[in-house]
């Protein structure tokens, strides 16, 4: 048997193929380490229900499953369609404010703004960029006309990309502050924002999360990258946000989809400069949602995700929808496990460099987690283990990408669930009310029963020195066990 742990993470998205608990137990068997809630199409009892039924897994088979709420943002929609309706190249389109039930000539869009912002020349793509039109004509009030370009069947509720236009629409809409809301109140380990353009989005959402009275804890943000501005402004985004997704689904409609790979890559290297953990998504192994077999190009794309780096990769459809949601789960498992076992992804993941001119707060734990690092690929370590109260040293040393087991503990049980994104982190819950000499001995022993680590491997220790709750990790010790 193959007892390789893998590094990279995975994300299933939950949905009616995979809300009950036999087949959620059997996912997080299978390898997964966070469900994702979409909440572009939750109901609230069946949210609720499913955070119950994860917890309750989590408990039963000693798992540190970690839940991600997905805030649907910006998305537009046209509304209703009859049956039938279809589109041919040359057809002209017309977009209403009106709420009426659309047809081949006439159709609602959701967003009330349109006929201002929008330009004659500009895009619109319809169900994810299979429908293509251009626009000829806004009375700037209420009517939109356009001509088909790219035709083919149009059908009820699709989702509308505008990548030409500036879309005047607030980063989050009324039912995504209502949506947030609900998130924070069922203390959900990770917060997704979609269409993200601006550090400002994230700022946004962080307001709403400061002013809930449940949060004492930050509940750590994922920015979604899907749009153009998004990919220029990321630098910026990072600075806010606590970890980012490629979204590639609307990523490729948004922006030409040969640009994808590339922008793919260096959102990535990105992400892992600023030690914070990105996702890759979309289509991953989208056969698989009606196939038992994925094509040989979607094992590769997972194989290649993971890498270029990735810390987690996600599935959509796949489980939520999908026929077979454990098997794409067990494949998916089976791919990262294998390519993360060869010499190309152990040779490729060296440290990273920070700017280390700055001298903050953070400075020495930045420190001493990159100096940990080096310690422990010159010298064949088996785990580093680590004492953490907010997370953050968890996310340095993941960052950096060490060949290591990193094991974590905290007396924080929050941050046990939301760390299980990170890359390689595996998190247990410790009270450390003792000394430093006998936490060490007492973690280390943990490790040891956990099966992280054998009688005569040496074990890199960080902690705080003198211990306290919040001290930040300032000290670093190696032994051997
Ligand atoms: P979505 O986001 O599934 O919420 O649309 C992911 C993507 O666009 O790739
Ligand atoms: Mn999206």
């Amino acid at each position: 048997m193959n007892k390789y742990i893998k590094k990279t993470k995975i994300i299933a998205t939950l949905g009616p193929a995979s809300s009950d608990k036999e087949t959620m137990m059997q996912l997080v068997q299978a390898g997964v380490d966070i469900f994702r809630i979409n909440f572009s199409h939750a109901d609230y009892d069946i949210v609720k229900k499913n955070v119950e039924t994860i917890r309750e897994i989590n408990q039963e088979l000693g798992q540190s499953v970690g839940i991600l709420g997905d805030l649907q943002g910006p998305k537009l929609r046209v509304g209703v369609v009859k049956e039938g309706s279809y589109l041919n190249p040359g057809d002209i389109l017309t977009f209403t404010n009106e709420k009426i039930e659309g047809d081949s000539e006439k159709v609602y869009m959701t967003y009330q703004k349109f006929p201002q912002d929008v330009k004659v020349g500009e895009r619109i793509l319809i169900d994810d960029g299979k429908l293509v039109l251009e626009v000829t004509e806004t009375n700037n009030i209420d009517t939109v006309k356009a001509k088909t370009i790219q035709g083919g069947p149009l059908s009820s509720k699709k989702g509308v990309n505008l990548p030409n236009t500036n879309v005047s629409l607030p980063a989050l809409t009324e039912k995504d502050i209502e949506d947030a809301n609900y998130i924070l109140d069922l203390e959900l380990d990770w917060i997704a924002l979609s269409f993200v353009r601006h550090a400002q989005d994230i700022i946004d959402l962080k307001e709403i999360i400061k002013n809930h009275p449940t949060n004492r804890q930050k509940t750590p943000i994922i920015a979604k990258i899907e749009k153009p501005e998004g990919v220029k402004n990321i630098e910026e985004i990072l600075l806010e946000c606590d970890g980012i997704m490629v979204a590639r689904g609307d990523l490729g409609v948004e922006v030409p989809m040969e640009e994808v790979p590339a922008i793919q890559k260096n959102l990535v290297e990105k992400a892992r400069k600023h030690s914070k953990p990105v996702i890759i998504a979309t289509q991953m192994m989208e056969t698989m949602i009606t196939s038992l077999t994925p094509t040989r190009a979607e094992v590769n794309d997972v194989a290649n995700s993971v890498l270029d780096g990735a810390d987690a990769v996600m599935l959509s459809g796949e489980t939520s929808v999908g026929r077979y949601p454990v098997d794409v789960v067990k494949n998916m498992a089976k791919i990262v496990k294998n390519i993360e076992q060869t010499h190309f992804y152990r040779t490729k993941n060296s440290p990273i460099e920070h700017d280390f001119d700055c001298i903050d707060e953070r400075f020495i734990t930045k420190r001493i987690c990159l100096a940990a690092v080096r310690i422990a690929k010159t010298t064949n370590v088996e785990a580093i283990v680590t004492l953490t109260y907010s997370g953050y040293t968890a996310f340095q040393i993941s960052a950096h990408r060490p060949n290591s087991n990193i094991i974590v503990f905290s007396s924080n049980k929050r941050v046990i669930t939301m760390l299980n994104l990170l890359w390689g982190v595996r998190a247990f819950y410790y009270d450390m009310q003792k000394s430093t000499d006998e936490t060490i001995i007492q973690v280390n022993m943990l490790a040891h029963t956990y099966g992280y680590v054998e009688k005569g491997d040496f074990v890199l220790n960080l902690n705080a020195t003198p211990a306290y709750e919040d001290g930040k990790t300032n000290t670093l010790r190696l032994t051997n066990i």
